[in-house]
């Protein structure tokens, strides 16, 4: 008997959903629950929901998204631990559950590096770890993409957003990162990635640092979950 199926017995691993044990080859999720996810299909990576949401204040190539965001769903339980309680194995196999999808598309193609939204010094150190460069590290598992953390800082928190209207968090989000080394960033292609995309307001702060500091930058964006703005 193997190590991974004697700690299943002594100490079954869970879906992180619905709690059901684990079988010895689910990571996770279990298949039940993998299989009601709200995947999301996109007709054109270069012309859809999410790129659009970011188009009036950023430029980008071309975005994807994995799942449907909606409120009180499964989708938001994995959210929840995989911000708040430090699953980032399950970060990693959303990441890489993104990358299958991103390959099947041809989406990858010319991309030279996965940017995770990074988090601020602060929140980095209260949380522990970053979700999205848990997921970067995921899609890079699946794709070979390197990871790069090195061209991104976040100077300031968002401030908490449940309170403040969608009009408000745009100016909010106005300057909150900072580009680093950006010539090492010139004439590339980037995936940014993060894990939930609700306004965009984050992802095209961003996006707008990145592109005012780098010269000839193709920036492309994918996420775990977009929610729909019609709420
Ligand atoms: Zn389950």
């Amino acid at each position: 008997m193997n190590l991974r199926r004697l700690l299943d017995i002594v100490l079954p691993r869970r879906c992180a959903i619905c709690h059901n044990i684990l079988g010895p080859e689910e990571q996770c999720l279990c298949a039940a629950c993998i299989t009601r996810l709200p995947f999301r299909h996109f007709e054109s990576p270069t012309d859809n929901d999410l790129v659009r949401r970011l188009w009036n204040t950023a430029s980008v190539y071309s975005g994807e998204t994995l799942l449907a965001y909606q409120a009180d769903s499964d989708v938001h339980t994995l959210v929840q631990h995989m911000k708040y309680r430090g699953r980032t194995d399950l970060c990693q196999l959303m990441g890489r559950m993104l990358a299958d999808k991103l390959m099947a598309q041809d989406f990858c193609r010319g991309i030279d590096m996965l940017i995770p939204i990074p988090l601020s010094r602060k929140r980095l150190r209260t949380r522990g770890y970053n979700q999205a460069e848990h997921i970067a590290r995921g899609v890079s598992q699946a794709t070979g993409i390197p990871v790069r953390t090195d061209f991104l800082l976040r100077i300031v928190d968002n401030p908490t957003q449940t309170s403040l209207r969608a009009a408000d968090r745009m100016h909010n989000t106005a300057r909150i990162f900072q580009a680093r080394n950006p010539n090492g960033l010139k004439g590339k292609h980037i995936l940014l990635l993060d894990d939930v995309i609700t306004t965009g307001s984050t992802t095209a702060s961003a996006l707008q640092t990145l592109t005012e500091s780098v010269p000839r930058l193709t920036s492309s964006v994918a996420c775990i979950a977009l929610t729909s703005l019609n709420g």
